[in-house]
């Protein structure tokens, strides 16, 4: 049985009053939740947030890392430093780094290695453009990028990976992939995790959906049998929205 994950990617959102007051309601509002809850704030309120967290089952993570461990890499973040201020998880390959920065794959390759090897949880997100959609090549997009992603990752260290199925096109669009098309992508990528792993990791690996979730929809998409939990973006900056979709996840 995979417990379910809701995790809220900040993305460059909040100041650090209003970041504090936000971990703080969720830790009020909580209650007895059988789902993994985890927030993605931005860097320079990692320790406050960790702070404000402390006693409850809210469990912190950055947005990015870099793949070195010191040195002369301004304005990067190391495994270490991340680790010392509180974080468990690391987002890495959202689509806003891949297609607002633009990192290549292989970089992302790196980070997700480096994560696992420092011990960090790392959370690989893939998912197709509009464009590609209607192509017809979202399965060959999801396949090059996990291929990409977790190449060099081993079995054992999928414990430590969470796949984010985020189609591009419903991020922060409003538009929301429908029940049925999430299960599909995400039926694709279990079966992806059995013919490049095993059986074992595919039933194993925890697949969260990722695309305007919102309270009122958050329960059909996670009841999906494949889709283990949600990655939100703009509906995780409300304590009562955030609130609403770890209640839809049960
Ligand atoms: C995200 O940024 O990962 C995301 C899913 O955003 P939103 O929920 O706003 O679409």
């Amino acid at each position: 049985m995979r417990q379910v994950i809701v995790a809220g990617n900040w993305k460059m959102n909040t100041n650090k009053a209003e970041g504090e007051a936000l971990v703080s309601g969720l830790k009020e509002g909580l209650g007895q939740t059988s789902a993994e809850v985890i927030v993605f704030p931005p860097f320079p309120y990692l320790g406050g947030i960790a702070a404000a967290a402390d006693g409850s089952p809210i469990q912190m993570g950055s947005q990015d890392v870099y793949i070195e461990d010191n040195g002369a890499f301004t304005g990067e973040v190391s495994t270490a430093m991340l680790k010392d201020v509180g974080c468990s998880h690391v987002l890495v390959g959202h689509s806003e780094r891949r297609h607002v920065l633009g990192e290549c794959n292989t970089l992302i390759n790196k980070k997700t290695r480096k994560g696992l090897e420092d011990g960090l949880k790392v959370v690989l997100c893939v998912g197709e453009l509009f464009e590609e959609r209607q192509a017809w090549q979202m399965e060959s997009v999801l396949n090059e990028q996990m291929s990409w992603g977790l190449a060099g990752v081993t079995a054992e260290q999928m414990s430590d990976v969470v796949i984010a199925y985020e189609p591009v096109w419903a991020i922060g669009t409003g538009l929301t992939a429908s029940p049925a098309q999430a299960e599909e992508a995400h039926l694709y990528l279990r079966k992806w995790l059995e013919l490049h792993y095993s059986s074992e990791v595919a039933e194993n690996t925890r697949i969260l959906y990722g695309g305007s979730v919102k309270p009122d929809n958050a329960a059909e998409l996670i009841g999906q049998p494949n889709v283990d939990g949600a990655l939100v973006g703009g509906a995780s900056l409300k304590a009562d929205s955030f609130l609403g979709i770890i209640a839809g996840a049960g």
